[in-house]
C-alpha cells in the first residue's frame, strides 16, 4: 500500500498580557503552541489491518493548538496511528527511510510533529518588558510512505512434493491450496490462519532446490523467518530417512540457519501403509534419523489431524 501522510502541525504562540487585579497591564502572559501529533506506525498480528485502510483518504495526526494566556501551553495534537500488518517493511520514499515491524504493539514514529510557537512571555527581558512578539507553530514532517508485507509465518510446512502439505493446511485452517497427486502444483506459499497463527506451505522443494532446481530456492527464502517447521515425509515413501535427510540437506544447504530451526516431524498420508508394523518400523526409523518424537497422520483420520492440531497448537504457544 502507498500513502501520502503528515503528522500535525504546531499551535501558533500567542500574544497576551496579564490582568491583574487593580492593574491594567500585568507582563506578557501568552503560551506556547502545542506540538503537532506525529505519524506513529504500530505493529498489529492481522494480515488484514490493511484492509480497513481501504477508505481513508487523509493520513494526518491532528495539529497542535495556539497558546493561550496566563502562560497556558496549547494542547498537543493527537497522533495518528496507522495498524500494519507484523511483517510490514515501512518506507519513506521522500526520505529513503526504512524499517521493519517485527512485533505486536512495536511502534516507530515515521512523521513528527511540528514543534509549537512561542508565545510572547517567552521574549521577555531586561530591556524589552512587554514584547510583542510570537512564534508560529511548525508545520509537521510530510512524506510518501510505502507499505510491504512480507511473510512471517509462525510455522511453514516442509517436505516432498506430494508429501500431503497443502492437504494438511487445509485441513488446519480455510485456506483453498490446490491439492494435486503431481509436483508443483503450488506456485505461491499459501498461507492459513491457524488460531491466530500464520501458517505457511513451502512447496517445490526438491534434491537441489538450495541449488536453484525447481522452484523451490524461490521459496526457501519465506522459510528464514519461520520460528517453526514442520517436517512431513510421507509413509509412502520406501526410504523414510532417506526422505526425511535430503530435505534437512537442503535446508542446510540454503542456509545454515534453517537447519537449527525448531522442528516437528510427521509421518503424513499414514493410511496409505495398512500394515501397522511396516507403519511402526517407519515411524521409529524417522524418530531415529530426526531425533525427534514422530507423529502419525493421514488427513482421512480426523482423530489424528486433531492430536496433531493440539500438538501443534501447543508448541506454537510455547515458542
Ligand atoms: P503437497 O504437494 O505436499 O502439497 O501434497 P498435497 O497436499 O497436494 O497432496 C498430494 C496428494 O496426496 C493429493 O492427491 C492428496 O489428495 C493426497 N493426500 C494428501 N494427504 C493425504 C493423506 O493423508 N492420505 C492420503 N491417502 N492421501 C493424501
Ligand atoms: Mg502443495
Amino acid at each position: 500500500m502507498k500513502i501520502t501522510a503528515s503528522a500535525g502541525r504546531g499551535g501558533d504562540g500567542v500574544v497576551r498580557w496579564l490582568h491583574a487585579k487593580g492593574k491594567e497591564f500585568g507582563g506578557p502572559s501568552g503560551g506556547d503552541g502545542g506540538m503537532g501529533g506525529d505519524v506513529v506506525f504500530e505493529g498489529i498480528r492481522d494480515i488484514a489491518a490493511l484492509a480497513r485502510y481501504r477508505y481513508t483518504k487523509e493520513f494526518k495526526a491532528e495539529d497542535g493548538a495556539p497558546g493561550e494566556g496566563n502562560n497556558k501551553h496549547g494542547k498537543a495534537g493527537s497522533d495518528m496511528v496507522v495498524y500494519v500488518p507484523v511483517g510490514s517493511v515501512v518506507t519513506n520514499t521522500t526520505t529513503g527511510e526504512q524499517f521493519e515491524i517485527l512485533e505486536h504493539g512495536e511502534q516507530h514514529v515515521v512523521l513528527k510533529g511540528g514543534a509549537g510557537g512561542l508565545g510572547n512571555q517567552n521574549f521577555k527581558s531586561s530591556v524589552n518588558q512587554n514584547p510583542q512578539q510570537a512564534t508560529k507553530g511548525k508545520k509537521g514532517q510530510a512524506g510518501d510512505i510505502d507499505i510491504e508485507l512480507k511473510l512471517i509465518a509462525d510455522a511453514g510446512l516442509i517436505g516432498f512434493p506430494n508429501a500431503g502439505k497443502s492437504s494438511l493446511l487445509n485441513e488446519l485452517t480455510r485456506a483453498k491450496s490446490k491439492i494435486g497427486a503431481y509436483a508443483f502444483t503450488t506456485l505461491d506459499p499459501n498461507l492459513g490462519n491457524f488460531y491466530g497463527y500464520i501458517l505457511a506451505d513451502i512447496p517445490g522443494l526438491i534434491e537441489g532446490a538450495s541449488a536453484g532446481k525447481g522452484l523451490g530456492h524461490k521459496f526457501l527464502k519465506h522459510v528464514e523467518r519461520t520460528k517453526l517447521l514442520v517436517h512431513l515425509v510421507s509413509a509412502d515413501q520406501d526410504d523414510v530417512s532417506a526422505a526425511y535427510n535430503t530435505i534437512r540437506g537442503e535446508l542446510s544447504a540454503f542456509e545454515d540457519g534453517l537447519a537449527q530451526k525448531q522442528e516437528m516431524v510427521v509421518l503424513s498420508r499414514a493410511d496409505l501403509v495398512t500394515d501397522p508394523k511396516e507403519l511402526n518400523r517407519k515411524m521409529t526409523e524417522l524418530q531415529k534419523v530426526s531425533g525427534a518424537p514422530v507423529l502419525a497422520l493421514s488427513v482421512l483420520d480426523s482423530e489424528s489431524v486433531k492430536s496433531f492440531s493440539d500438538h501443534l497448537s501447543k508448541t506454537l504457544e510455547a515458542s
